[in-house]
């Protein structure tokens, strides 16, 4: 805390890997990861880039934002993670996502390194020239600083398609190089199947190993889901494939319950809103006569199992007892940290499963790695392949956290995700020398 002033969303998340990887540490000198202060090395990013934003809305007035690309680790791969454009983004907040990005990445077996930028740009309300114009200018910066096997970013809250085609088109404009130097694109020019997806679904393949692990099932399995964006929106999607149905979704504006299940048609009605008009979703609640609750969250409706996936922090200790006490039996990470410590804590003194983000939402980012691949061969792959190695991965990392985190028949997924994460990483830092 005291060499990071002011930046609690990082220390949050260092500190809860230093729990489990302090120890760990301690227990085997023989890697000799204290002396190689590997962990004090992991905490400092490698640079860290902050930039003016300058562009011109659509009435001529000048406007000014912040942005910032966090390259943090580069050890097993070419820097990796997303860009949000968001009013809350700041450094702390990205560094704690670049850091959680070392070990997600790491999971995920590809050759993945780690970072994560964004602005405090907000795109809601804004128009697609506004958007684009905005896009441009971050991306005039940005071009100095990444590059197809430096750096390469991709999309997370607020940064979808659209604003991925802005900032490839401008990329190129400036740079002259055709390479897949973000991903997250679309099909037309180098995306992959199966990349909007792949967060969502990925959790809950993810999830569906855990559930099966201590043999039950998510068929019939009533489900909590927050958000309404990318991530929430093919979390549905893969639920109701599954036989489960899901009660709830939400945005910043409070949430909706409909006890009646969010089927198909209308998650259509939902990707329609969110995607093309960018509506709020109290509109589902007017259109099918579910109850909307403004300024609230959805953790006080009775489910089986959540999967939150909105935002960081947004299940406290309050929402953690009521989960508990509603009989919730596992929480899924699809956001970054959406759990605070304490809420944590409860989760796992309750013996409920509790998968972090850096594992169960993986898949984004691992299937943006299959992107690369696609185009560093000049290829694309089918929507079957693609959906078979993010199975294949999300399987592999499930089975990772058994290894790595069980004691006594039950699998602390936090325990198992973080030593698995880090000593991929740890062992690359070790062979690279004091780098
Ligand atoms: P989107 O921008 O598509 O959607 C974000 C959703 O969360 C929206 O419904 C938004 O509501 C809501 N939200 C955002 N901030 C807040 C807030 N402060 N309070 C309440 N609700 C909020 O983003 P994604 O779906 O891509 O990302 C969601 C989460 O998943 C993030 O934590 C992200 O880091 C994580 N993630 C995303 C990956 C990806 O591939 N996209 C990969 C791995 C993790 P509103 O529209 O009102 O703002």
């Amino acid at each position: 805390t005291a060499r990071n002033p002011g930046e609690p969303e990082f220390t949050q998340a260092v500190s809860e890997v230093a729990e489990v990887v302090v120890p760990y540490i301690a227990a085997h000198p023989e890697k000799g990861y204290a002396e190689a202060k590997i962990l004090e090395r992991l905490t400092e990013p490698d640079r860290v880039f902050m930039f003016r934003v300058p562009w011109m809305d659509d009435q001529g007035v000048f406007q000014v934002n912040r942005g910032y690309r966090v390259q943090i680790n580069n050890a097993i791969g070419p820097y990796k993670g997303g860009l949000r454009f968001h009013p809350t983004v700041n450094l702390s907040v990205l560094k704690f996502l670049a850091f959680e990005q070392i070990f997600k990445n790491s999971l995920t077996t590809l050759p993945l390194g780690a970072g994560k930028g964004g602005a405090d740009f907000d795109p809601k309300g804004k128009s697609d020239a506004e958007v684009m114009r905005f896009c441009q200018s971050f991306m005039t910066e940005l071009c100095k600083h990444i590059g197809f096997v430096t750096d390469v970013p991709a999309g997370d809250i607020g940064v979808g398609a659209r604003e991925i085609g802005y900032l490839f088109g401008q990329y190129k404009r400036i740079r002259g190089h055709f390479t897949g130097v973000l991903t997250g694109k679309s099909l037309q020019y180098g995306g992959s199947l199966i990349r909007p997806e792949a967060t969502g679904y990925g959790n809950v393949y993810f999830s569906r190993e855990a559930i099966q692990h201590v043999d039950r099932s998510l068929e019939g399995a009533v489900c909590s889901v927050s958000g309404s964006g990318n991530v929430a929106q093919y979390t549905i999607e893969k639920l109701n494939e599954l036989g489960a149905k899901v009660v709830t979704v939400s945005d910043s504006s409070g949430f909706v319950h409909d006890p009646e299940g969010i089927d198909k048609a209308r998650l259509a009605f939902i990707m329609a809103l969110k995607n093309e008009r960018r509506g709020r979703i109290k509109e589902y609640a007017d259109e099918f006569g579910a109850s909307f609750h403004e300024g609230q969250k959805p953790w006080g409706i009775a489910c089986d199992y959540a999967y939150p996936s909105a935002t960081q922090n947004e299940i406290d200790e309050d929402d953690a007892r009521a989960l508990i006490e509603n009989g919730c039996k596992g929480i899924f990470e699809g956001a970054n940290m959406p759990c605070t410590h304490a809420a944590i804590g409860l989760f796992q003194g309750a013996e409920l499963l509790y998968a972090p983000g850096k594992a169960s939402n993986a898949g984004g980012v691992a299937t943006s790695g299959l992107e690369m691949s696609q185009n560093k061969l000049g290829l694309q792959w089918t929507r079957e392949e693609v959906d078979q190695k993010l199975t294949a991965i999300m399987r592999d990392i499930h089975q990772k956290c058994v290894e790595h985190g069980s004691t006594d028949g039950s699998v602390d997924y936090v325990k198992g995700a973080n030593i698995a994460g880090f000593e991929k990483v740890a062992q690359a830092m070790m062979s690279q020398g004091l780098v």
